[in-house]
């Protein structure tokens, strides 16, 4: 059968992903990073997946699966961890196998790069904590203590950050933990030297331990003290960043998301730096949702981890490095990721530790004053431009030309087009039109106009009402005929279901046979509070409404076929008659031999039209 085919690439068997799923409690695991209250039998919450201020989001605790009725994310314990830590589908069930200590029978190949990983994170964590322990305690890295205090930067938040130091030595980390070669270049904590010994990556550097988003340390970045240089007399790089490799990505990392994680989802709104102090700033200025990139530029990836935490995202760089950022990615990420990007106005030449240090109030206004992304550019433009003559103002005028038409959406654009055009007194149909000619010609993306998605509520509701049935009560699945659902999304949903698998797997399977929208159906009606099981006239009732319903269309399309000639005329007549009967002793006590006869019509007419 198609769905099993994705599987063998992953070397996990259906058997221990059904395991981990079975021992996952859905409501505890989602409970680490959103608050959830018990309503009736579901249990909702703010939605970790949109910014919003009444809940929209249920738990079904017992088939294990989420739904947002805001945003129509979906999911259960394995997507969450995949969404929430942005982990591949096979770590993800790794780490809920660990969490609930099920032993996974993995092929051989995996289950050995899997334990040369966890090698690899153990000797980072214990690098981390070493080189924590020397700038705590060692009597050499009072040069870095002191430098720390000098930036404001206390006992209490190296703790929390768990900084380091690295002593000026070629072997120090080395000789403590006796790292064998495969882990000191698996981890980047250190290498082989031409004399075939072993050498430590960092020297005399301040260590900012890298975590990743779940809290282990994957990588760090080391900061020369201010002065040092090379033994040839010139001045060092001010950072070093562990390399790439096997559990460091840089750009999928953000640097501090681990300890931002809670206030990010808190306040919906992420603030983006250039550096590790920058991060450590905004924490101590009482803002703990800084991140920054290590070491490379904001990119898709990112986002991609940004999105499911935030719907804001400041961008708090030096002004000049704001203005650079590549407008065209950020407002293709903005639409595709559905987040707000905006920078904090930062003094010229100020980075956030500084002004941090110097007026910790005028950090936070910066944030809450930020300004969309295209405002910021525009603004730019405006400063530099020279007011006092026409030329000097039709210069400024061809800028912001430039820089609105880079943004994709022209009801965007013509906001501002009003604005420039004020400030340049320049005529705004002008405007407006060399900014839609630029904008035609230059920009490839697409109009803003999201692509529609499929609403549930839009399906009948007489098969959401049976679907709802069958999904919580699936002893009542009997009651119903695929025949009766009119709907083809409706259909798919409900003949999924009569496999009698776990819901998470037969949405899984839907989704993979590309029925995303039947997956969906089954998503939403399955967070749905069933109440207490119903009695049986009302079930009865539920069939009746949904047989009215499949009977209505069906004789419409009887009375098309008559009418276009493809059926004989005695033949519909006595259909049409015979099915209005049956409908009409619908809950009377013939029903049940009415409900036989119909379910056989619906049937056969469905068959004829699948052949
Ligand atoms: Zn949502």
């Amino acid at each position: 059968m198609e769905p099993r085919r994705y599987r063998l690439a992953m070397a996990i068997s259906e058997s221990d992903i059904a395991a981990v799923r079975a021992a996952t409690d859905i409501v505890a695991l989602i409970t680490e990073q959103v608050a959830l209250k018990k309503t009736g039998r579901r249990w909702t919450g703010l939605c970790p997946f949109h910014g919003e201020k009444t809940p929209s989001f249920s738990v079904n605790a017992e088939e294990g699966r989420y739904y947002c009725f805001g945003c129509r994310v979906a999911g259960d314990q394995i997507t969450w961890v995949r969404e929430t830590m942005h982990l591949d589908f096979v770590d993800a069930v790794r780490l809920l196998a660990d969490r609930a200590s099920i032993e996974l029978h993995e092929d051989a190949n995996a289950s050995k790069e899997r334990k040369e990983r966890q090698r690899l994170f153990e000797a980072m964590e214990r690098a981390v904590d070493w080189y924590h322990h020397r700038l705590l305690e060692a009597p050499d890295a009072r040069v870095a203590r002191d430098y720390l205090r000098s930036r404001g930067i206390s006992g209490e938040i190296a703790r929390q950050f768990r900084l380091g130091w690295a002593p000026d030595q070629w072997d120090a980390l080395v000789n403590a933990t006796h790292f064998d070669e495969a882990v000191l270049t698996g981890t980047g904590l250190g290498f082989v030297n031409q004399r075939g010994r072993k050498q430590d990556a960092m020297r005399a550097r301040l260590i900012f331990p890298i975590f990743d988003p779940s809290g282990k340390a994957i990588a760090m970045g080391g900061r020369v003290m201010p002065g040092a240089t090379r033994p040839d007399g010139t001045p060092q790089a001010k950072y070093k960043n562990s390399p790439e490799t096997p559990i460091y990505s840089k750009r999928r990392t953000l640097y501090a998301l681990n300890w931002a994680k809670d206030d990010v989802i808190r306040t919906g709104e992420i603030i983006v730096c250039e550096g590790y102090t920058d991060v450590i700033a905004f924490f101590g200025a009482g803002m703990p949702r800084a991140v920054a990139t290590c070491g490379t530029a904001l990119g898709e990836e990112h986002f991609r981890a940004m999105r499911n935490f935030a719907k804001r995202i400041v961008l708090a760089y030096d002004a000049d490095q704001a203005g650079q950022s590549a407008a065209a990615s950020v407002y293709q990420w903005e639409r595709q990721h559905e987040v707000d990007v905006a920078v904090a106005r930062l003094p010229r030449g100020t980075d956030p530790a500084e002004l941090a240090q110097r007026d910790p109030v005028a950090l936070a206004q910066s944030v809450a004053d930020a300004v969309p992304f295209l405002q910021f550019r525009l603004e730019r433009v405006l400063e530099l431009a020279d007011f006092a003559t026409p030329e000097g103002r039709a210069r400024a005028g061809e800028r912001a030309i430039e820089v609105l038409a880079e943004h994709p959406s022209e009801l965007v654009r013509d906001q501002y087009v009003m604005q420039v055009a004020d400030r340049l007194r320049l005529d705004v149909a002008m405007l407006r039109a060399r900014v839609a000619d630029v904008a035609r010609g230059e920009t490839r993306i697409a109009p803003i106009v999201a692509p529609p998605r499929p609403a549930a509520g839009r399906l009948p509701r007489p098969g959401i009402e049976a679907l709802r049935l069958c999904v919580h009560f699936a002893d009542l699945r009997t009651r119903f005929d695929v025949a009766y659902f009119v709907h083809e999304v409706q259909r798919d949903a409900f003949s999924a279901l009569t496999s009698g698998e776990p819901i998470s797997s037969v949405i899984e399977r839907l989704d993979h046979q590309g029925l995303e929208e039947a997956a969906r159906v089954l998503s939403e009606v399955v967070v749905d509070d069933p109440g207490p099981r119903p009695t049986d006239a009302a079930i009865a009732a539920v069939v009746a409404q949904l047989l009215r319903h499949a009977s209505d269309v069906a004789l419409h399309e009887l009375e098309r076929e008559l009418r276009s000639g493809t059926v004989a005329p005695e033949v519909a007549v006595t259909v049409i008659r015979d099915v209005k009967e049956r409908l009409a002793l619908l809950g009377s006590d013939q029903g049940e031999s009415a409900e036989a006869s119909l379910r056989e019509w619906l049937a056969g007419r469905l068959a004829a039209q699948l052949t």
